[in-house]
């Protein structure tokens, strides 16, 4: 076995190698299409590896070089299905069918000509050299500027420009007269060196997008509270100390604790569905009532938190009420049409910049406890133990 045939046998193992990767890590990921896209386009592209080796043995060169061009250009172009996928940059089918519907007609038509001269390399590389650029055209659409796709970007134009200069080096270096010469030629030894080692990093850095991308989610989703869609008590203390570490701001940050009234009640009236069908609704008015830079939690059971960073206690303890006042309005799934509910709030904001979080969540927790003694359906802060009625408030806004 030859130095080049030895190459083109552990390419052609290692595609398969990232084919099943690619396979068995999609099944974990968001985008499972993405993964299985690569998985296909590993597939087909180490097809030509085969083709190669058919072309030394056997008679049918012609229809194995079309072969190998062609598993090469189409797994490129699956690739650029994939990464659509992955990065949300859907392919244009229009640009993919002209690629392929212009390169593999020219790749017949220059079977031909002399290896070795510049309108066959050109012929051969330049469908390569574009669907690459394609590919690294996408992901930089695609806005996103983490490592690996920054990595996976200059991968792409590396392997583009790889195969734009085989025009140039097969015709310096002759890289065989004959499709059967070619595999004993140094040229084609140093081509699938390049290339196997372009395959393989690209093929990492493709998984490791995908790796980065499943532990984000498991990271994200560590830090939800599915029935509420709010973070739980470890996203919100993440988020939370994330601000608590920056410079101090104009004004203090405030917490708001939240309870439902009579929840245990609700459950037992309506039931356990329907007791949730209240959680999911106040999570949802929480996302579309908080400003954008809030904080909304939920801590567990029917207990909400709510993070208002730089906002000062007299305007939590206002949002505090509005808060209120829409959820006394609120209707229900599950529950009759005519069904209301109320909830109880405590307020307080964060006396000094280095305060731990954990004094304002235990002020706000004891305003809330003065809330449900003095009747429920109120808002308490804790500084001047204020009670405020809806109507004090609104005579207030
Ligand atoms: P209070 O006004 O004093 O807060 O009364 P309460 O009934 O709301 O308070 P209590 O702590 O006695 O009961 C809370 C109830 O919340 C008990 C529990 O069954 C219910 N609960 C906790 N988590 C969930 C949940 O995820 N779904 C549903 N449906 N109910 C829940
Ligand atoms: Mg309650
Ligand atoms: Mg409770």
């Amino acid at each position: 076995m030859n130095g080049a045939l030895f190459l083109l046998t552990v390419n052609f193992l290692i595609a398969q190698l990232f084919c099943v990767f690619f396979l068995v890590i999609s099944r974990r990921s968001r985008i499972p299409a993405a993964g299985r896209w690569f998985a296909a386009a590993f597939a087909t592209a180490s097809l030509s590896a085969i083709f190669e080796i058919v072309i030394r043995y056997a008679d049918f060169d012609r229809l194995a070089s079309f072969g190998a061009f062609s598993s090469v250009l189409v797994g490129l172009v699956m690739i650029r299905v994939g990464l659509g996928r992955l990065y949300a940059v859907p392919s244009s089918v229009l640009a993919m069918t002209a690629l392929l519907g212009a390169s593999l007609p020219l790749n017949l038509m220059i079977y031909d000509l002399p290896r070795g001269t510049f309108y066959h390399s050109f012929g051969y590389q330049m469908p390569f050299a574009i669907a690459e650029l394609i590919c690294a055209v996408a992901v930089y659409r695609s806005g996103r500027r983490e490592t690996a796709d920054r990595v996976l970007i200059g991968l792409l134009l590396l392997a583009a420009g790889n195969f734009a200069s085989k025009v140039y080096f097969a015709v310096k270096f002759s890289g065989g007269s004959t499709a059967q010469s070619y595999l004993s030629s140094v040229y084609a030894l140093v081509s699938q060196s390049l290339s196997a080692v372009l395959v393989v990093a690209t093929g990492l850095t493709l998984l490791a997008v995908i790796v980065v991308e499943i532990m984000d989610d498991a990271k994200a989703n560590s830090e939800i509270d599915p029935l509420s869609g709010l973070f739980n008590r470890r996203g919100f203390n993440e988020r939370v100390n994330q601000i608590l570490s920056r410079p101090m701001s104009a004004y203090p940050h405030c917490v708001i604790l939240c309870d439902l009234d009579h929840f245990k009640s609700v459950n037992d009236t309506y039931g356990h569905a329907a007791g949730d069908q209240v959680i999911m609704s106040l999570g949802r008015m929480l996302r579309e009532h908080a400003p954008p830079e809030a904080i909304c939690a939920r801590f567990g059971g029917e207990e909400f938190a709510i993070f208002l960073p730089s906002t000062g206690e007299t305007t939590g303890y206002l949002f505090a009420q509005g808060l209120r006042n829409s959820f006394s309005a609120l209707a229900f799934a599950g529950l009759p049409d005519t069904a209301r509910l109320t909830a109880s709030f405590g307020v307080c904001a964060l006396a000094a910049a280095g305060d731990p979080i954990l004094d304002a969540i235990n002020g706000a927790d004891a305003a809330l406890y003065d809330a449900k003694k003095s009747g429920r359906n109120r808002v308490n802060r804790t500084r001047n133990a204020t009670t405020i009625s809806l109507e004090e408030w609104q005579a207030q806004a």
